[in-house]
């Protein structure tokens, strides 16, 4: 990797010269810092700002799975029925987080090339909505599907549902209205469409998540993932623990370049677009059949080619990182990041001219030229 590397997976994304200068800063004593206290709790304004939401947010000193760690772990106690909403392979994995807290997690199932459908949801809660937390995924990064938190969470607060939500390749790249949905908890993290380095997660808690974790009749098994220690961090200038004090002045930057833009999802949602229109003329198949993701799409890989000859071709011959995926779909998709500070035209143009030259090479046959498609697309 060098300085022109570009870095096209779906997190971690590219980081912008102001977000590296401004971790470069010099750092303070967060816990005895007056001026620090403060600066936290305006980068969590301005996180409250793009996630839309007046509820509490947090900033955590961990990558985005101590976000959902520390969510099971404050609202779930031992015998909680969760329901863990499960159309790909985050959204299963929830569930284990989940039992490691104590809960009787009970799946509802989807296909993992859809969306959650809302209306199969409906009915389901009819027959049993005997559950304190649901836990969901906004964009399930490994297939590129994107759920209708729209729908599917009004739903839950209905039944009385708290529900936890792991939009941690979604926050700044999708539509989002965390109170008008009414989430409970969202969960984000800095690498993803954010675009600072790995090892902050952010979460907002509702009243009614907040009312959980205080009416606990258990107490929260662990420190680092107990979310009730922060109840009075501002009032009491007491953090659980020091801050990562660069992390922090890095996310403030990246957060602050995505408001200043206004609407950052509208970039996301026109490339992504042109993007899957482009792949579709070339006779590339895309994972998912509904609810493609706006941050990261996966691609079928074709017949007669590993993943590993393409992703090293495509580092090697043109410095260009691209991912594979995971779990049922290793070696069985390709995952372009369009997240970010990796959505933009040029980089996106040169990341299809690249494919395109590496798949044709390998025997690929394609209908067209994916990138002068893509350019063709972007100007409708
Ligand atoms: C990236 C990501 C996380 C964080 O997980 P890592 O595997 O540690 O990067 C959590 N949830 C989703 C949906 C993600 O895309």
């Amino acid at each position: 990797m060098d300085e022109r590397t570009l870095l096209m997976t779906p997190g971690p994304t590219y980081v912008s010269e102001d977000v590296r200068q401004a971790m470069a800063r010099r750092i303070t004593n967060p816990d005895l810092d007056p001026s620090f206290f403060e600066y936290y709790m305006e980068t969590c304004g301005a996180l409250q700002q793009l996630l839309k939401t007046q509820n509490k947010v947090l900033i955590l000193a961990g990558e985005g799975i101590l976000g959902l760690e520390a969510a099971c772990a404050s609202l779930i106690e031992p015998g909680d029925r969760v329901l863990c909403l499960d159309n790909g392979i985050f959204g299963n994995g929830f569930a284990d987080f989940a039992k490691i807290y104590g809960a009787e997690a009970v799946f509802f199932k989807s296909d993992y090339d859809r969306g959650l459908d809302p209306e199969r949801l409906k009915e389901f809660l009819k027959g049993d909505s005997d559950f304190k937390v649901a836990t969901l995924v906004h964009c399930e990064t490994p297939s590129g599907v994107t759920n209708p938190l729209d729908r599917i969470c009004p739903l839950l607060k209905e039944h009385g549902i708290i529900s936890v939500v792991d939009a941690v390749s979604a926050v700044g790249g999708e539509e989002l209205h965390t109170d008008a949905w009414e989430i409970d908890v969202l969960l984000g993290a800095s690498q993803k469409c954010i675009s600072a380095p790995p090892g902050l997660t952010f979460m907002s808690i509702s009243k009614a998540a907040w009312d959980k974790i205080n009416s606990r009749s258990t107490p929260i098994a662990g420190y680092y993932c107990n979310l009730s220690t922060w109840a009075a961090w501002y009032e009491n200038r007491w953090f659980p623990y020091t801050q990562s004090v660069s992390d922090i002045y890095g996310l403030r930057v990246a957060v602050e370049r995505l408001l200043s833009e206004g609407n950052p999802q509208e970039r996301h949602r026109k490339i992504a677009g042109a993007l899957r229109s482009a792949l579709e003329s070339s006779g590339l198949k895309l994972y998912a059949q509904d609810s493609h993701s706006n941050t990261v799409t996966a691609i079928v890989l074709p017949d007669n080619i590993g993943f590993d000859t393409v992703f090293n071709q495509m580092l090697k011959e043109h410095n260009i990182m691209i991912a594979g995926s995971l779990g049922y779909l290793k070696d069985k998709a390709i995952r372009i990041g369009h997240m970010g500070e990796n959505c933009y035209e040029d980089k996106v143009y040169m990341t299809l001219k690249a494919l395109g030259d590496v798949l044709e090479k390998n025997g690929v046959k394609l209908g067209c030229d994916m990138h002068i498609e893509f350019a063709r697309n972007m100007k409708k």
